[in-house]
């Protein structure tokens, strides 16, 4: 299984990921963004940890943008967004 990195940067200002068993004291829930703590939880051991990522990460996108943006659009937008970049061979566009 791939590790998510411990931090990404987003908009030029770190933002850490944590892996954790419990998010919320949730059994069910499978990531949380926390803007308070500039923190995004991913719940340990899911399969769908790319998927739930993206969400968590358009979620901070939206916050830090003051998107106004309902849970379908963000639902939506990073299951695509996921599926597209699954699905596709970028060539290496997004390396750095
Ligand atoms: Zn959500």
């Amino acid at each position: 299984m791939t590790e998510l990195p411990k931090e990404i940067i987003v908009l030029g200002k770190v933002v850490h990921i944590k892996v954790v068993p419990v998010i919320n004291k949730d059994e069910t829930t499978l990531g949380e963004w926390v803007g308070t703590e500039n923190t995004i939880y991913i719940k340990q051991g899911i399969p769908s940890v790319g998927e739930v990522f993206l969400h968590e990460l358009v979620e901070c996108i939206k916050d830090k943008c003051d998107l106004q943006m309902n849970h379908t659009i963000i639902c939506v937008l990073s299951e695509v967004l996921y599926q597209v970049i699954k699905t596709n061979d970028f060539g290496g566009i997004f390396s750095c």
